[in-house]
């Protein structure tokens, strides 16, 4: 677009399967602004072997909803739940309809088996990019609606008020000069945190921005302990850490230790198809009893027919070709790495959060549907149900001509970023990857947050995308720290060695941080 706008009616953050779902709603009620920090299409997922979940016809509800609460660990909100599993099906209809390809046999959708899924019910799109098909979908969609409209790298720093309400943003537009924008309502789509570790699946973008906004507006944020790490990440030295998913380990993949032996079976029945979090750990005591100085385990699909690898995992393959791996071949060396944001902004199941005028969806929300951890594939379709409906719930927030000059937040911290700022995010990436990783005790976490806590003035008032990033990263790693030194339990997305014991009167709670302070409810 030439020029951003002064005002508008609905600003959108984040052009990602919630955001521009939601945009599609919102373009019935008004002018539609969306925001995204770097090019289009955007999302902070890299384009990887994903899928969604829908419905197969042998199938029902029940048994969707059924796995959801089972992987949640029954800390599932139910009725949202209930709303991802009912209207989940609904919203892939609607991406068929809309022109997404997305893999048949004979004409029928093809629907494979995954991790934790009761049922064959996860759809995937030309073999392994799910996400982008999606993106390319809803893109198409959103470009048909002349109400909608999108900035490409115009990073939000800010959201804006006036008498408690959110009013607009503030911006660096794509040549870092400061704007604000006037509207009537604000959607927080930003996606997830894994750059607040050292090891983590997601894009560099992924730095925690809309939980910061949001935290700073005064809104609360829920269920940040449960952060998902992926239990096979490709880890090569220098290499980005592709997710080796699922769906690989569904069709037949095994774990072998560093000698070389096959161990799930040790930790649970289900064995390569255990829940995430059984598997990250169970493979962190494998890396922990090798001694390994830079410790990992291998993924084994050599057993497995080489020309059908190939054919179902083209992404998977050319990626570890170029990196000299041949998967049919080789032993493909993995480890856990921070993957998803269980927790998020806390929202209604329209997408409102604590904050008139601010919504969120997709993973920087969190509506309670995953629990304690989210069923594999539920994503995608959460950022689909529920960004439709906060694009719903947002058009009753059409405000024509009331909108006023907004009021800037003021800076949060006023010091001086007395180090490089590459170098300030490495030492919080690092101290979380150590601290609150897969694996918890109280002392360590003690010190996570007392060392987050003294640094907070270092991080000066961001003027650059780059130390406004650091910024978000660092009031992320503090709100996650300490949501999980909080929750004296260990279930699904989080485990303190210290507290190994079930106690329901504890657990079945959820954390919910407004400024400073955690409480569960
Ligand atoms: C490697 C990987 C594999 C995955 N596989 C699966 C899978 O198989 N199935 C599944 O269901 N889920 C999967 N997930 C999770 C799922 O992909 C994500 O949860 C989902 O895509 C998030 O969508 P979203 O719309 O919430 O956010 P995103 O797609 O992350 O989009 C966020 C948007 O916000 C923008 N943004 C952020 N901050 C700012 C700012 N300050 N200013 C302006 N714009 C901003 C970004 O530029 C981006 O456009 C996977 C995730 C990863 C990382």
């Amino acid at each position: 677009m030439k020029g951003l706008p002064a005002e508008t009616d609905f600003i959108v953050i984040g052009a990602g399967i919630a955001g521009l779902r939601a945009a599609i709603e919102l373009a019935a009620a008004g002018r539609v602004l969306v925001l995204v920090k770097k090019e289009l299409p955007h999302s902070n997922t890299p384009a990887q072997p994903a899928g969604t979940a829908r419905l197969s016809d042998e199938d029902g509800i029940t048994m969707h909803l059924q796995d959801t609460l089972t992987a949640g660990y029954v800390l599932c909100h139910p009725a949202a739940v209930k709303k991802l599993v009912d209207e989940g099906p609904e919203r892939i209809e609607e991406l068929l309809a809309w022109a997404a390809q997305l893999e048949r046999h004979n004409s029928r959708l093809l629907f494979s088996p995954e991790a934790a899924h009761s049922h064959s019910r996860v759809l995937h799109a030309q073999g392994e990019s799910t996400v982008s098909e999606i993106l390319r979908t809803l893109l198409a969609k959103t470009r048909s609606l002349k109400n909608i409209s999108c900035a490409e790298s115009a990073f939000v720093t800010d959201l804006n008020f006036e008498d408690g309400r959110v009013t607009g943003v503030s911006l660096l537009d794509a040549k870092g000069v400061p704007q604000e924008i006037l509207c009537s309502a604000v959607l927080l789509a930003t996606g997830g945190l894994g750059q607040i570790y050292r090891h983590t699946t997601n894009l560099e973008s992924a730095t925690g921005d809309g939980i910061a906004l949001a935290l700073r507006a005064g809104a609360e944020v829920s269920d940040l302990e449960f952060v998902q790490f992926h239990p096979t990440a490709l880890y090569l030295k220098k290499a980005p850490r592709f997710p080796l998913g699922e769906d690989l380990r569904a069709e037949g993949a095994h774990l072998r230790n560093i000698e070389l032996n096959r161990f799930m079976a040790k930790f649970h029945p289900m064995g390569e198809l255990a829940p995430p979090d059984v598997m990250t750990r169970a493979i962190i005591h494998e890396m922990e009893v090798s001694r390994a100085k830079d410790p990992f385990v291998y993924l084994d699909l050599t057993h497995l027919d080489a020309a059908k690898v190939r054919k179902r995992f083209p992404r998977v393959h050319a990626t570890c070709m170029a990196l000299n791996i041949d998967i049919t071949e080789d032993l493909i060396p993995v480890r856990p790495a921070a993957h998803y944001a269980v927790g998020g902004v806390r929202t209604d199941l329209g997408g409102k959060t604590s904050i008139p005028g601010l919504f969120a969806a997709g993973e920087v929300a969190s509506t309670g549907a995953h629990g304690a951890n989210r069923l594999a594939s539920n994503a995608l379709l959460e950022a689909l149900v529920y960004g439709s409906r906060a694009g719903k719930t947002m058009c009753d927030e059409l405000r024509p001509g009331s909108k006023t000059r907004s009021q800037p937040r003021a800076a949060y911290s006023n010091g001086p970023l007395d180090i490089g700022v590459e170098e300030f995010i490495g030492q919080i990436q690092d101290l979380m990857w150590k601290e609150l990783g897969p694996v918890r005790m109280r002392p360590g976490m003690q010190s996570a947050v007392r060392t987050l806590e003294e640094i907070t003035p270092r991080v000066a008032h961001p003027k650059t995308r780059r130390t406004h990033e650091a910024a978000h990263i660092h009031a992320t790693a503090l709100l996650v720290a300490r949501s999980a030194l909080a929750r004296e339990e260990s279930r699904g997305a989080h485990y303190r060695i210290d507290y190994p014991d079930h106690d329901d009167r504890k657990f079945l709670k959820h954390s919910v941080v407004r400024r400073d302070s955690v409480r569960f409810e």
